[in-house]
C-alpha cells in the first residue's frame, strides 16, 4: 500500500542516486546518444531536494505532482518531459488508488503517450513493463530490476536519439533504462 512516509523515501533515495550516479549515466549515454542524460536528471534531483526541503508535501498526490512539474522544468532533454509525464499521471492515479501497481500502470500510460515508444525500442519503457508485471504478482526482486536494465544491451533502438545510430546502438545498455532501474531500486529501499 501507497502512502506518503514511503513515497517520501522513494524519492528521496531515487535523488541520491541520481546524483551518486551522474557520471555512469552520461557514459552510457554519450554511447547511443548525445551524453547528458546523467546531468540532466541530476539538474532535476537537486530541483527535487530544494523543492521539498522549502516546503515539504502534505500528500502522495502532491509529492507526485510536484515531482513531476520539478522534472519537466528542470531536466533538459527527452527524458524530463517523460518521466514528468509519468509522475503527473501517478498522481492522477493516486487520488483514488493506493494500489502500487496501478498507479506504476498509469505512469508508464503518461511515458507512453508521450514518447508512444513499445516493449523492445531500447527505451526504458522496457524497464517499466517488467517491473509492473513483478509488481502485480508482488515478485519485484533486485535482480529483476538489473536484468531488466541488462536486458536493453542487446536491443536495437528504434525511438530516441539512439535510433538514429541504427544498428550501432547495439552492446550498449540505454541510459533511460539504467535510470529507471535506480526508480525502482528506490521503490524496493524506500519499502513501497
Ligand atoms: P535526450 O535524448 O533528449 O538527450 P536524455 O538523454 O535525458 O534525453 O534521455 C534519453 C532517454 O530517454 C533514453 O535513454 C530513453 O530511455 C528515453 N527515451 C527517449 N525517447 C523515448 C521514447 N520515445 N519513449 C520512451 N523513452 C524514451
Ligand atoms: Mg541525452
Ligand atoms: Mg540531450
Amino acid at each position: 500500500m501507497v502512502n506518503l512516509e514511503k513515497v517520501q523515501e522513494w524519492i528521496t533515495l531515487f535523488i541520491e542516486s541520481l546524483c551518486g550516479k551522474q557520471a555512469y549515466l552520461d557514459r552510457l549515454d554519450s554511447f547511443i546518444g548525445d551524453g547528458d542524460h546523467g546531468m540532466n536528471m541530476a539538474h532535476g534531483a537537486v530541483a527535487l531536494r530544494r523543492t521539498f526541503e522549502q516546503d515539504p508535501p502534505q500528500s502522495v498526490e502532491e509529492l507526485l505532482r510536484r515531482t513531476g512539474m520539478t522534472l519537466i522544468s528542470n531536466v533538459g532533454g527527452t527524458a524530463g518531459a517523460l518521466y514528468g509525464s509519468a509522475f503527473l499521471e501517478m498522481a492522477k492515479a493516486s487520488q483514488t488508488s493506493d494500489d502500487l501497481g496501478k498507479i506504476l500502470e498509469a505512469g508508464l500510460g503518461g511515458i507512453q503517450k508521450i514518447g508512444k515508444a513499445e516493449a523492445s525500442e531500447k527505451t526504458m519503457v522496457d524497464v517499466w513493463l517488467p517491473v509492473i508485471a513483478a509488481v502485480e504478482t508482488k515478485q519485484l526482486t533486485a535482480e529483476k530490476i538489473e536484468a531488466a536494465v541488462a536486458s536493453t544491451k542487446d536491443i536495437q533502438a528504434t525511438k530516441g536519439r539512439a535510433s538514429y545510430l541504427g544498428a550501432g546502438s547495439h552492446g550498449h545498455v540505454d541510459p533511460g533504462a539504467a535510470s529507471s532501474g535506480y526508480l525502482f531500486q528506490a521503490m524496493m529501499d524506500g519499502g513501497v
